[in-house]
């Protein structure tokens, strides 16, 4: 499909956004913006440096001093840090805990933003993360808010572990993603929300084929 729409795919970790949101980015011939990840290589990056987490200043000289690219492949997205591929680096535990710290950060958020909306600026992309709907993009075609259950999304990210080799203990993913949503839920600037105008899509019983696919159905209706 043509066209210059943005699609904005907000929700919880592990509601599988970025699954999906991959998927209908394919479908659509659109490019794949994944905020999450630039927030990721942001951690990773300052992680490294031993620079403080509670220093937005620290972490906004940080941002505006690497550059962060996303590769839009085939089959994944590849992040890079300057020339560094940190693609499987920002997906570690570490990264995890610490990231919503990073992203609590108004500097931080503003200069991301920034980026991400000079990224969607051409249309025909779709964008997933915490805010795209009600504060990257608040003009998006279509706006998506994909839930599921603590449960099913602990599962979810138990399985995808396990399917890359690593065991990990399914109540203390619960106990992680339940801690996480509360810190990106309750932040002071920008924080997790479904915009009004987002169509909310529980996928506690739904699988990613059907969940594409009825976002690709909506997009196609609004184009
Ligand atoms: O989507 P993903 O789990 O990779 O996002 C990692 C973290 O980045 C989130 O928990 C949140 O703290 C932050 N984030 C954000 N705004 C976005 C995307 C991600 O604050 N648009």
């Amino acid at each position: 499909m043509k066209g210059n729409m943005n699609i904005a795919i907000d929700g919880p970790a592990g509601a599988g956004k970025s699954t999906v949101a991959k998927k209908v980015a394919k479908a659509l011939s659109y490019l794949y913006i994944d905020t999450g990840a630039m927030y990721r290589a942001l951690t990773y990056a300052a992680l490294k440096k031993g620079i403080d987490l509670n220093n937005g200043r620290a972490l906004l000289e940080l941002l505006e001093a690497v550059s962060i690219k996303l590769e839009d492949g085939e089959n994944d997205t590849k992040v890079y840090v300057n020339d560094e591929e940190v693609t499987a680096s920002i997906r570690t535990d570490q990264v995890t805990k610490h990231v919503s710290l990073v992203a609590s950060h108004r500097e931080v958020r503003e200069k991301m933003v920034e980026q991400q909306q000079r990224l969607a600026s051409q249309g025909g992309a779709v964008l997933d993360g915490r805010d795209i709907g009600t504060f990257v993009l608040p003009n998006a075609e279509l706006k998506v808010f994909l839930t599921a259950s603590v449960e099913e999304r602990a599962k979810r990210r138990y399985e995808e572990n396990r399917s890359k080799g690593f065991s990990s203990d399914l109540e203390q993913l619960k106990v992680d993603i339940v801690k996480r949503d509360e810190l990106d839920s309750n932040r002071a600037f920008a924080p997790l929300r479904k915009a009004e105008d987002a169509v909310e899509i529980d996928t506690t019983s739904l699988s990613i084929d059907e969940v594409s696919e009825a976002i690709i159905t909506l997009a196609k209706e609004r184009a």
